[in-house]
């Protein structure tokens, strides 16, 4: 290992601990040393794929080499893993969601605060260009100042896999991609959440949600719905927002979409009525041509740097973290609060960490 390269032992060599093993393999910094997971077919995995094996987790943590242990296991098991590894005098960087409650999120935190080691969550879709070409529009009101956000993944290849299945694993998709999402909305919208109403669906029948619809009001104005979905056979666009000026969508991960705003250098165009069912309106008409424009997405908003460089920067003391712990935990309580909404049929209020 070349001197100043922070050596990684991946935990939990799944979908997403392999995924991480081959990111890293591009990343300056970061070396990935070694896995460990409890499965002999993992492990042999990631013996194939050049990484040293680990026969126990004590052994990853007695290692003096290892600098940064990197949880991608089942989501029950990151606390107690966590909290091993940051007593041991690693850091840590941890899949989503880090914890199943903000209690738990909170015990991990001040185990990090007390061994002076560092705890970074991987929320990695605050990368996606997506979201920061919607972001973009949100901070510089490309289409003037956005009051409605409308942010949806839909599936419908139902729940994958085994563990996501079963509430015991920390399984649903409210705590799978709705901690994406939800994450994503508060690091755009720099405002307190006043109300939150959320419903699950369980169309599948398993005992976790297969999918939720939350309404989030914020104290400056905007409105925003997030909503998951895996028995969705024609998928709704991923982002629908509505500025003072204009509207914008984007489709997909392919980033097709666009944005149409009023024409200001024409007046008031009178729309024609056109025939609508059985009935005729002026109101539901297309606007003429003149009335708007049609334009192509505005660029992303850039990050400083990777998830992977900032958080070198982070351990190395030259960077503070993109993703930061309080911000994580806050979107672990709106997740309790949508489930708190869901189970009660009200809408919360009053419970933001803002
Ligand atoms: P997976 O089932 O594919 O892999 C999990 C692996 O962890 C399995 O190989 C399993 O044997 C192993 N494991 C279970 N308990 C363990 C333990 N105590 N010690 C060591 N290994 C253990 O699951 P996945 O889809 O890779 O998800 C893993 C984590 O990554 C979850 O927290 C998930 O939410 C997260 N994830 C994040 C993203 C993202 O984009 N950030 C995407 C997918 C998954």
């Amino acid at each position: 290992m070349n001197q100043g390269q922070h050596a990684v032992v991946i935990v939990g060599y799944g979908g997403m601990g392999s995924y991480h093993a081959k990111l890293i393999g591009q990343a300056n910094s970061l070396r990935v040393v070694g896995a460990y997971d409890i499965q002999t077919d993992r492990q042999e995995a990631a013996v194939q794929d050049g990484y040293r094996n680990y026969d126990s987790y004590a052994s990853v943590l007695n290692d003096t080499m290892v600098n940064t242990v990197l949880i991608a296991t089942p989501n029950d098991v990151h606390k107690e893993l966590v909290i091993e590894a940051l007593k041991a005098g690693k850091h840590v960087i941890c899949e989503k969601p880090v914890a199943l409650s903000v209690a738990e999120f909170r015990e991990m935190v001040a185990v990090a605060e007390q061994t002076g080691q560092i705890l970074m969550v991987h929320q990695n879709r605050r990368w996606d260009e997506d979201f920061r070409i919607i972001k973009q529009m949100y901070d510089q009101e490309t289409i003037g100042g956005l009051f409605r956000i409308e942010s949806r993944v839909h599936g419908a290849n139902g729940i994958p896999g085994d563990w996501r299945h079963l509430e015991q694993y920390g399984g649903g998709m409210l705590l799978d991609w709705g901690v994406h999402l939800l994450d994503q909305l508060v690091f755009m919208v720099d405002s307190k959440i006043t109300s939150i109403s959320g419903r699950l669906s369980y169309i599948l029948g398993d005992e976790v949600d297969d999918g939720f619809e939350a309404i989030l009001e914020f104290e400056n104005g905007v409105s925003a719905l997030v909503e998951v979905g895996t028995t969705n056979y024609i998928p709704l666009p991923r982002w629908y927002v509505k500025g003072t000026e204009g509207t914008g969508i984007i489709e997909d991960w392919s980033l097709s979409g666009r944005v149409v705003t009023r024409n200001k250098d024409v007046g008031r165009i009178e729309p024609k009525p056109i025939q609508a069912g059985v009935g005729l309106t002026k109101t539901m008409a297309p606007p003429s041509e003149e009335a708007t424009i049609t334009e192509a997405l505005p660029q992303p908003f850039e990050h400083a740097s990777s998830f992977y460089d900032n958080y070198v920067a982070v351990v190395e003391g030259t960077g503070v973290p993109i993703v930061r712990n309080e911000e994580v935990l806050r979107v672990l309580n709106i997740i309790e609060a949508i489930f708190t909404s869901a189970r009660t049929g009200q809408a919360v209020r009053d419970f933001d960490l803002y």
